[in-house]
């Protein structure tokens, strides 16, 4: 599932779908009349890009989200010093 990387309420994007539409054409297959969409040659692709409909962000995928998250944690764990660690101070 997409998700809005700034707002999780964020819930309609903007992204590319393939129409077949039905023209009206002379003899020589110039265009005269779009008599408009008549099928979906392929819907919303998840490998192309979808932006955000309310502030423009590129969507990301919810489990990119989680693994951003689950980073940031590693983050910061990496950079506690031992003073840090609960049993340093119980010891003190
Ligand atoms: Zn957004």
């Amino acid at each position: 599932m997409k998700v809005c990387p700034k707002n999780p309420d964020h819930k309609q994007f903007i992204t590319t779908a393939h129409e077949v539409h039905d023209w009206v054409v002379d003899g020589n297959g110039n265009f005269e009349e779009d008599l408009g969409c008549s099928e979906t040659a392929h819907g919303p692709n998840s490998d192309n890009i979808w932006t955000c409909r309310k502030c423009g962000a590129e969507a990301v995928e919810d489990s990119e989200i989680e693994a951003r998250k689950a980073l940031e944690r590693m983050d910061k764990v990496e950079r506690m010093t031992v003073e840090d660690l609960p049993l340093t101070h119980f010891y003190k």
